[in-house]
């Protein structure tokens, strides 16, 4: 049987200045430049049946970025908020019945309470980490949690746990839509999500690569990662079994798939 074809769009949710240097693999890079950066959410809508599903949901607020995570700039607007995003689709969160988070960082796991009747599918080795993330509380960045923001986690576990699908490793989440698990890249439970479309398999990746010639082509890991060779893996398995590759911190991306993909 032919599987289910879906047409996906990227909805940018917020925006943020980072640092180059995550681009690429610490020890590599001499690029100190700042970038601004999209935040990014995927829209995934069905071309033969089922219901819409939702890759991420962006950071709950602009300034716990800067003030908690100790970031730099983030930003929103009206048109920007995820309702909005939605609305131009003809969708209101009400109608996301399944929410796949990439991660749990507070860039892609935010504001999940305002989708009421969804699901939401995150990988086991995830939300442990998530929840009691090995830290330095000497570091002074990070949010004393790594990037996990403690508000997001602790919805997660409650009032939210009832919506919660915890995966233990790849899983078919719709006919054409997979979740497939790269431990210990760039967060210990970081997944992928393989769509298939009219073009072949996309790969949404979360935040595994940033950029997909320098990361995925040729071969430099990002900047951050927890595990090398998982992450060098991650990229030679990716580069094979992706069509197309999409990363969820580049405008470029946001650009050439306006009207989806
Ligand atoms: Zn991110």
């Amino acid at each position: 049987m032919e599987k289910c074809k879906w047409k996906l769009y990227p909805l940018v949710v917020g925006e943020a200045v980072v640092g180059q240097v995550l681009d690429v693999f610490w020890s590599l890079t001499r690029d100190k430049s700042q970038v601004d950066v999209p935040i990014m959410a995927w829209l995934l809508m069905p071309l033969d049946q089922g219901e819409p599903i939702l890759v991420d949901t962006g950071f709950r607020d602009a300034e716990r970025c800067q003030h908690v995570h100790g970031l730099g700039p983030h930003r929103t607007k009206p048109e920007w908020s995820l309702e909005q995003q939605l609305a131009n689709h003809g969708l209101t969160p009400k109608d996301i019945k399944t929410v796949i988070l990439t991660h749990l960082h507070y860039d892609h796991a935010g504001g999940c309470t305002q989708f009421s009747n969804a699901k939401f599918i995150i990988q086991r080795s995830e939300l442990k980490a998530a929840a009691a993330p090995v830290v330095s509380p000497h570091l002074d960045f990070g949010g004393g949690a790594l990037f996990y923001d403690r508000k997001d986690i602790a919805e997660i576990v409650d009032p939210l746990w009832s919506q919660v699908e915890l995966l233990e490793g790849d899983e078919e989440i719709a006919p054409g839509v997979q979740c497939v698990l790269f431990s210990n890249t760039h967060t210990p439970g970081s997944q992928a999500v393989y769509v298939n479309t009219e073009v072949g398999t996309a790969v949404i990746l979360g935040d595994i690569a940033r950029k997909v010639d320098l990361n995925i082509n040729q071969g430099i890991p990002p900047g951050l990662f927890y595990d090398l060779e998982a992450t060098y893996r991650a990229m030679n398995k990716i580069k094979k079994e992706a069509n197309v590759i999409l990363p969820s911190h580049d405008y470029e991306l946001v650009k050439k798939y306006e009207n989806g993909l």
